[in-house]
């Protein structure tokens, strides 16, 4: 076995490895960014080397500087992780070439797999079913039209060296194919250097269930059973399972057994991932094979009892795999939610900024090797900690959350329990989103297909709801706390702020009205009381949403006042609060909470939900008023791919004006409302920071 390793790659696959090495007494090296320094990831290793700027085609994906770096340090072999050079044939070629233990398979066996396309030709010869499509060289627009007509629509059009969902589009009708081919083809080139493509048939309510594979270099190749990955989002996985559900024991002894001899018509080594696309009638196809660790594999670890990075270590260090077939069993159910920096009501667009809050559910880090008949009920895979940032350099995924249940129903449990104490402050995330997902009737009973996100929007993607008086009076407790600390510490009053009644008179008025806002308008009035203060709310309103000049969310604030009447005044009692934690009595009611500031911005906590609530302070911002520049503003840093509108240009509201690519996807900018274009800020190709004005706009 090694005795020193590298580890090229960042975030939570980086400190996932690193736990397995350490585990098993294998020292560490992580490389890092100039954006990466102070890391977790670099935390979690032995030694760290910085391998360049932040820009991952000049660090992570540097290879040379990679390979260096491993010499350098006396590291015997490179574990790639999953995205960067994870599927790169030349960087695995350069790491034999200098000595060094690439930890996958063969470049061989990579190349056959790296592209869609010839894989596809491959699996073919080897009787793996196939989607109905065209696979081959020829690349002519009429040509490709033609082969879409005989597939029949819908058809889908893919980056032969694609990932990630990038470059995919789905063609419903003849009329659609050439500019969904030149868009796939400019995403394509753009991401991967290639605009090669193929076109399937694109089927309807398919589920995505891929195989676990895993082979040694001693002629052993077996399956650690699959994992469905049917819940996705612009042909991304949201939420992974392992087992499949519904799945009989023929079938999956047969995509097993299919996925076993795709491994070995590539003479595979190490792990792999066989996706194959599903009907619901079971009938399966071949889609592509992963030549990596994946990113959900944590659910197999935890249904089988193994660990997968252990597996890929010794493989790589010439042992046999240290399980049979036979020895292998399902163990209970595990689910994965990828929890992401992004707004789900804006069309998943990423969100950059710094956690300045993250509380977590109960759960161990990583820790396998022990009792696979007991594995920890939640897993977090974490890449970063409260006070990190969350950058557009690298992908926007916080952690991966993972739930052991004996059951999937006590699997659904968990993961919705475990969904309600995520809290986090700096960052739009997909929480609230996640949860409304593991709890909806679809999910739950396991009615899953590919689309299954959109068929359910209506109720994953709810109007807003008016904050209830609870996490009102939550807030209110903390800003009184916090004054009166604040005071306390200024040496005008000693002692409990709550029960001294000179104490508040001397520093507030005796009434107070107190307003706050998120999608509604909230005004609360208190007044005090020796043992607390009287609360009582007037009707929440609606605001007029601002115009988002981003994302494609379609949805509707709901802009009417909250239901029901105002409730009659109630007693607020603060009973206890250590540091952000809250326990108030309100009536009758005892309500625990989070409650965290973030300059105007209350974040509260309770009942498993999170709530934003914009504090109006009446000292602050006196006078200031919104300015409406007219200008619509890059959302992120990104550069511009194209620009639809001209100097002087009529343009109607919703009309797409410019588009970005920033973070591997597209956004599009389009206009608020109905105007004319006064200036064309920034050209095809150009970089634009943050917040950047990208055309003067006139209503
Ligand atoms: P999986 O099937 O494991 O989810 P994906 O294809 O979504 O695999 O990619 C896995 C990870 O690899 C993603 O989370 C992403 O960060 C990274 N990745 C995918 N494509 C690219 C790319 N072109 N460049 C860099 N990283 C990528
Ligand atoms: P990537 O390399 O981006 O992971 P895949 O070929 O694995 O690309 O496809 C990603 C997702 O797109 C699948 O999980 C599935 O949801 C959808 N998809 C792929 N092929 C088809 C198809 N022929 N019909 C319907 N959906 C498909
Ligand atoms: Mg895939």
């Amino acid at each position: 076995m090694f005795t020193k390793i590298l580890i090229a790659n960042r975030g939570e696959i980086a400190c996932r490895v690193a736990a397995t090495a350490r585990r098993l007494g294998i020292k560490t090296v992580a490389v890092y960014s100039e954006a990466d320094a102070n890391a977790l990831h670099v935390a979690s290793c032995d030694e760290a080397i910085l391998i360049g700027p932040a820009p991952a085609k000049e660090s992570y994906l540097c290879g040379e500087r990679i390979i260096a770096a491993a010499r350098e340090t006396g590291a015997q072999a490179i574990h790639p992780g999953y995205g960067f050079l994870s599927e790169n044939a030349e960087f695995a070629e350069a790491c034999v070439a200098a000595g060094l233990v690439f930890i996958g398979p063969p470049a061989s066996a990579m190349r056959a797999m790296g592209s869609k396309s010839a894989a596809k030709t491959l699996m073919e010869q080897a009787d793996v079913p196939l989607v109905p499509g065209y696979h081959g060289e020829q690349q002519d627009p009429d040509f490709l039209q033609a082969q879409a007509d005989r597939i029949g629509y819908p058809v889908l059009l893919k980056a032969s060296a694609g990932g990630g969902g990038k470059g995919m589009r789905v063609v419903d009708s003849a009329a659609q194919f050439k500019e969904a081919l030149a868009s796939c083809k400019r995403e394509a080139i753009s991401s991967f250097g290639n605009d090669q493509v193929l076109a399937e048939k694109y089927l309807q309510r398919p589920r995505h269930i891929e195989i676990q594979v895993f082979a040694d270099t001693h002629g052993n190749c077996l399956y650690l059973f699959e994992r469905d990955c049917s819940v996705q989002r612009r042909h991304q996985k949201v939420l992974e399972e392992a087992p499949a559900p519904n799945m009989p024991p023929e079938r999956r002894a047969a995509m097993g057994e299919a996925a076993v001899a795709a491994a070995r018509a590539v003479g595979y080594v190490g792990a792999g991932t066989v996706e194959f696309i599903a009907n619901q009638d079971g009938s399966f196809y071949f889609m592509e094979m992963n030549t990596r660790l994946q990113v959900e594999h944590p659910v197999t670890e935890m249904i089988t009892g193994t660990d997968l990075v252990e597996w890929q270590l010794r493989v790589a260090a010439g042992e046999p795999l240290p399980k049979t077939q036979e020895q292998l069993a399902i163990h209970g159910h595990a689910i994965e939610a990828r929890i992401y920096a992004e707004n789900p009501d804006k069309g998943f667009l990423p969100s950059i900024g710094t956690l300045r809050h993250l509380g977590t559910p109960a759960s161990v880090m990583f820790e396998l090797g022990g009792d696979a008949k007991a594995p920890a009920p939640v897993r977090i895979d974490a890449g970063v900690r409260a006070g990190d940032a969350i950058s557009p350099f690298y992908d926007p995924m916080i952690a991966k959350l993972i739930v052991w249940g004996a059951n999937r129903q006590q699997a659904l449990a968990r993961m919705a329990q475990a969904l309600s104490q995520y809290q986090v402050v700096g960052l739009t995330t997909n929480v609230a989103f996640l949860k409304r997902l593991v709890q909806s009737t679809a999910f739950a009973s396991a009615d899953l297909d590919t689309g299954l996100i959109e068929r359910n929007h209506d109720t994953l993607f709810t109007a807003a709801h008016a904050a209830p008086a609870a996490a009102l009076a939550l807030a209110c407790a903390a800003l009184m706390a916090s004054e009166q600390a604040q005071a306390a510490s200024e040496g005008r009053h000693r002692g409990d702020p709550w029960s001294s009644a000179t104490g508040w008179r001397l520093n507030q008025p005796y009434l107070r009205a107190l307003s706050f806002s998120d999608e509604f308008d909230y005004t609360v009035h208190l007044s005090y009381r020796a043992d607390g203060w009287l609360f009582s709310m007037g009707h929440a309103t609606g605001t007029e949403g601002s115009n988002s000049s981003s994302g494609s969310s379609d949805r509707d604030k709901d802009k009417n006042s909250a239901d029901g009447d105002a409730p009659a005044a109630q007693l607020l009692h603060l009973s206890a609060h250590h540091g952000d934690d809250y326990a108030i009595r309100l009536g009758e009611q005892t309500v625990h909470g989070v409650v965290r500031r973030d300059d105007d911005v209350l974040h509260v906590f309770t009942g498993g939900a999170h709530y934003q609530l914009a504090y109006h302070d009446p000292m602050a911002h006196a006078g200031e008023a919104e300015l409406d520049t007219g200008r619509l503003t890059a959302p992120m840093p990104g550069k511009v791919v194209a620009v639809l509108a001209a100097k002087g240009q009529q343009v109607k509201r919703g009309e797409a004006l410019v588009i970005m690519e920033a973070m591997k996807m597209e956004h599009t900018i389009a206009a608020p409302h109905d105007g004319v274009i006064e200036e064309v800020l920034y050209a095809v190709g150009d970089q634009v920071a943050d917040g950047a004005p990208l055309l003067a706009f006139r209503a």
